[in-house]
Order: C-alpha cells, then structure tokens, then sequence
C-alpha cells in the first residue's frame, strides 16, 4: 500500500503502519439511528434522528462503522474484497469490533449489501 518493502514475515502482505493508519470516526455529532457523522447539530431533531432516518428511508434498527470508507481503511478493504487478501479479515474485524456498542443487545451483525444492480 505504501510501497515500503515489508521488512517482517507476516501473513499479511501489508507493513503495521498501513494496518495502524485507519482512524476511528472522530465526529461531535452522529444520528442515533444510522451513525452519519454530522459537523453540526443543525440536520437531527430533537431525538437525534437524521432527515433520511425521520423520513423512515432504511430497514435496520441501527448501523454502526468504524471509519470514512476512504483513504488506508478503503484500501484495506478492496484487498479484502477484490484481492482476496483473507488474511486481513481479523484485522478489519477488530476495527469493526471497535465499532459495535457493548451496551446495546443485538440479534444480526450484516454488512451493507452491494448496489442491486451489481447484485
Ligand atoms: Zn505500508
Ligand atoms: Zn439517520
């Protein structure tokens, strides 16, 4: 990923700089019920719900990620996805690990499902 040649054995092909990179959701403001990050206040109502989330556009109780799908984290992900890198699937689940609240009870962890028209 950032092209430094790896200097430990590991099984995963990835140096620990690039595994560390991906940082948490750092945000003052999240909708209870799907988790966007907002910069402000102004867009959750008195319950905290987002305008999507009021307007009842989603089928889940709540929705919880570890990161901005973007940058190291995205990277590490389409290794995952398209590159068939298995090995990272205990790293990325300890992120997502991170991610899940250890008060709130839950039957069904499942991941977003793809576009329909890729599905
Ligand atoms: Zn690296
Ligand atoms: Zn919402």
């Amino acid at each position: 990923m950032c092209s430094k040649p790896l200097e430990e054995v590991s099984r995963i092909p990835v140096c620990g700089a690039c595994l560390r990179a991906p940082a948490p959701l750092d945000a003052e403001f999240f909708c209870v019920s799907c988790r966007t990050p907002f910069q402000n206040r102004f867009p959750l109502d008195d319950e905290g719900r987002c305008a999507l989330c009021r307007a009842g556009f989603r089928g889940f109780n709540a929705a919880h990620s570890f990161g901005f799908y973007d940058g190291v984290l995205r990277q590490l992900i389409h290794l995952y996805k398209y590159r068939k890198v298995r090995t990272l699937a205990d790293p990325l689940g300890e992120m997502l690990l991170q991610a899940l609240p250890r008060s709130e009870p839950f039957d069904c962890i499942t991941p977003v499902p793809l576009h329909w028209r890729r599905l």
